[in-house]
């Protein structure tokens, strides 16, 4: 049996009537940039994170780096996040001219560990960017309660957690704003790159569309410097098709995580202890020899993918900052740990049991 990491084709299968119909629409409409499918999607997903404003733009790294700009955050100042992430959550710190600093994360939830937050936070400080890694939600009570006291922004970075939960409230609805991806390997994903930030402040929406559109308002009357950065209209509609099934997929994602906590003779990951709902964009397990693990995977047929090998303090290009191995001991030993196995809502019950056995197997 042969399962990979992740199918999409079989997804696309299910919807390619619907998806077909979408796009057909589009091109016949001739309006592929800024039309009604983006607005649509975007009164949706705000709805649905219970907010007044979505913002579609080209992709969940611009999401983040708009949000950033919108709110003046750049030269001189520092935003805090976590070094186990995707590059992307620092590097559009980086990109504004502002400073990522890092703080460790929790051993169990892969999650920035809010209690060593306070001790980052310098004058300089001027938002906090969480991460919602894997779908599980940092905990945003202890989260608001120091941004309120500094009187610092949260950005949620939910490009991995649509649709997940903190007590009841959606991710990307704590912070000024929440930015997600739509890269075709997220839990919502469309057929190219996309992304949206949403926000509950009318006034960051209002700059956020002005900056995504070249600065201009209106059309050709140009306030400031912005961005070329849409979330076209073809995008759009494959993504309003798409949405009707997220809860649906979401749903069955924690099945599945489910049953691998229930099954597995190996670590695997451990969900928050407040009230949450984890969407397990990816699964991950821990284990001693990697590598072997890896290799028995692949000659057995089945996908894995290591989320994520360098911890961001430890990259290249953040050499400049000045930290060393030693300085995040919980990141870099979950860097050297970590591996994700198969999950997502069309795999199938049969394909999971061979997952689980041929797992449990190499661990006998
Ligand atoms: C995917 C992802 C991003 C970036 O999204 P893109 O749409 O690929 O630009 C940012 N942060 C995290 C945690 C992600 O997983």
């Amino acid at each position: 049996m042969n399962i990979p990491i992740l199918d999409l084709k079989r997804q696309y299968t299910n919807l390619k009537d619907e998806i077909g119909q979408a796009i057909q629409g589009v091109l016949e409409s001739t309006q592929f940039i800024l039309g009604p499918n983006l607005k649509e999607l975007e009164n949706k997903i705000a709805a649905y994170c219970n907010v007044r404003y979505g913002i579609g733009v080209a992709n969940g790294t611009d999401a983040l780096e708009l949000t950033l700009k919108a709110l003046n955050i750049g030269e001189g100042d520092e935003v805090i996040t976590t070094p186990f992430t995707f590059i992307a959550s620092a590097e559009v710190a980086s990109k504004v001219g502002a400073k990522p600093v890092f703080a460790d994360i929790d051993p169990d939830t892969y999650l920035i560990d809010v209690d060593k937050i306070e001790e980052k936070i310098t004058e300089r400080t001027k938002a906090i960017i969480p991460v919602h890694i894997f779908g599980q939600m940092c905990d945003m009570d202890k989260m608001m309660k120091i941004a309120e006291k500094h009187n610092l922004y949260i950005i949620e970075d939910s490009c991995q957690a649509i649709g997940s939960e903190y007590k009841g409230k959606k991710s990307s609805s704590f912070g000024i704003a929440g930015c997600f991806s739509f890269y075709p390997t997220k839990n919502l994903g469309g057929y190219g790159d996309g992304g949206m930030i949403v926000t509950d402040d009318e006034e960051l929406a209002a700059k956020l569309k002005i900056l995504r559109a070249h600065g201009s308002n209106p059309k050709y009357y140009h306030s400031m410097f912005g961005y070329n950065s849409r979330l076209d209209e073809l995008q759009a509609a494959i993504l309003n098709v798409k949405f009707k099934y997220l809860d649906e997929w979401n749903r069955r994602r924690r099945e599945i995580a489910h049953r691998y906590n229930e099954k597995l003779k190996v670590k695997v990951p451990k969900e928050a202890t407040y009230e949450q709902y984890h969407t397990y964009h990816q699964y991950t397990i821990e284990v001693d020899d990697r590598k072997q693990f890896e290799d028995y995977m692949k000659a057995n047929g089945i996908g894995t993918c290591i989320y994520y090998p360098v911890p961001l303090h430890l990259q290249e290009v953040y050499k400049s900052l000045g930290y060393k191995k030693g300085d995040f001991p919980n990141t870099e030993k979950a860097c050297k740990r970590v591996i994700s196995i198969p999950i997502s809502p069309e795999m199938t019950a049969d394909e999971q049991e061979h997952v689980i056995a041929t797992i449990n197997n190499f661990f006998k």
